[in-house]
């Protein structure tokens, strides 16, 4: 090749063979390193301006891409497109907003209320990724007040800061998923004068993140110390989505909404309510009177329920979204040049036993993986020997029987 005539890059000046990759524009060239600068470049650009390269969808779009993911709970994914929705759109106009006499749109926080295994944790991720925000799961359970045994309150955003590579400013309009807040509850309805340590104390605690403060994060968690550096991170547009179980909590509700109808036709009114899901009527006095203290439930706007997962709902959620564990199987054979079947009655078989664990989905994959671990060891391993492999109901019900995975449930 005539080297005079070498393409060059027309920023840097590096000839093609001094660069991995050189791009032909129509007037001239751009060279990877260019490239991946002028990226640099233009990202620390967008953050100095505060400006939000945030995805912002329809709750329309929100709730059409949750349900490809997330079998039923449509109550749950739509009061909840609406909120994510909100939440960002408040963030947009907080830019905008230029007088403080302005109307504020407070924030909305949410509380998922329903059984374990029905999605909460599932769809909060999904709308984290929808969105392309920083996304964490903080546990509420070993939160405890400060100076007790236990993790900080503020533990939970060092989370977040993890998963925005400690990009503050991203961290600053990420979602915290924050499980079990019902641990937190206090153990009665009646504030006590001596303080309740695991409970109300850390629900106080957690007033301050919630509200929309600078908070001063240890960069690395534990227990904060005099000498250590502190990252301050504005709460202010973290979406907090909190779920838990709520053991109980039907009685609360059946017994409040009970009050109400007596004395006119109590029976008929009453039977007009879903027993077997009663949660879809609940209320925020219901988190209060359940032991949350009234500060923290005013803090959490936005309260929907996700319903217990009938077999129907079971069986769709091995096949239907996109992720289906059915589907990620078939793909993990599939790369070994094996095509994997299952038989109707062996899914069938494996729902049921799902519903006998009370486990709800998370039951799922556990007793899948039971099945199909010692297939999945063999057939790597064959060479070639099969083409298609079937799961009957008798292989499935075999390996479940035999499964020490599955006794430990
Ligand atoms: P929760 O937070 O309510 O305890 P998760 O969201 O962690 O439950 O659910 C556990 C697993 O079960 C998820 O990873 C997902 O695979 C599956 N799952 C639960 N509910 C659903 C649902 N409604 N649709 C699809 N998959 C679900």
């Amino acid at each position: 090749m005539d080297k005079t005539k070498e393409r060059k890059c027309s920023l840097c000046g590096r000839k093609e063979s001094e660069v991995d990759i050189l791009l032909q524009g129509v007037n001239g060239a751009i060279c990877n390193d260019c490239v991946s600068r002028a990226s640099d470049i233009l990202k620390e650009a967008y953050q100095a301006e505060g400006n939000l390269e945030l995805n912002i969808k329809t709750p329309k779009e929100i709730k059409e891409h949750l349900d490809k993911y997330i079998i039923g709970q449509d109550d749950a994914k739509k009061v909840l497109s609406v909120a994510v929705y909100n939440h960002y759109k408040r963030l947009m106009y907080q830019q905008e907003r230029k007088d403080d006499n302005d109307v504020e749109i407070e924030k909305s926080n949410v509380v998922l209320v329903g059984e374990t295994g029905t999605g909460k944790t599932l769809i909060a991720r999904t709308i984290a990724k929808i969105l392309n925000v920083p996304f964490c799961i903080a546990d509420a359970t070993v939160l405890t007040e400060a100076g007790y045994v236990g993790e900080d309150v503020e533990n939970i955003l060092v989370k977040l800061l993890q998963a925005a590579d400690y990009d503050v400013k991203a961290a600053e309009r990420g979602i915290v998923f924050i499980d079990e807040i019902d641990k937190i509850a206090r153990k009665s309805d009646n504030p006590s004068i001596t303080r309740d340590v695991s409970g109300e104390g850390v629900q106080q605690a957690m007033l301050k993140l919630l509200e929309g403060s600078i908070v001063n994060v240890p960069p690395q968690g534990g227990r904060k110390h005099p000498e250590q550096r502190m990252i301050p991170v504005n709460t202010q547009n973290i979406l907090f989505i909190s779920g838990g179980a709520f053991d109980g909590i039907e009685r609360t509700i059946a017994s409040r909404m009970k009050a109400h109808v007596i004395g006119f036709a109590e029976t008929k009114n009453r039977s007009a309510l879903d027993k077997a899901n009663i949660l879809q009527y609940i209320q925020p006095q219901d988190l209060k009177k359940f032991g949350l203290i009234p500060e923290l439930v005013g803090r959490f706007p936005v309260l929907t329920h996700l319903n217990l997962l009938d077999k129907e709902a079971l069986r769709k959620i091995l096949t239907e979204p996109k992720n289906a564990l059915v589907k990620q199987y078939k793909k993990l054979f599939s790369m070994d040049n094996v095509e994997l079947r299952f038989e109707s009655a062996a899914l069938d078989a494996v729902v049921d036993r799902a519903v006998e664990y009370k486990l709800g989905a998370r039951g799922l994959r556990s007793i899948m993986e039971s099945i199909m671990n010692d297939i999945m060891y063999e057939i790597p391993s064959s060479n070639g020997e099969h083409k298609t492999v079937v799961i009957t109901k008798k292989m499935a019900l075999d390996k479940m029987n035999e499964s020490k995975l599955i006794s430990t449930l």
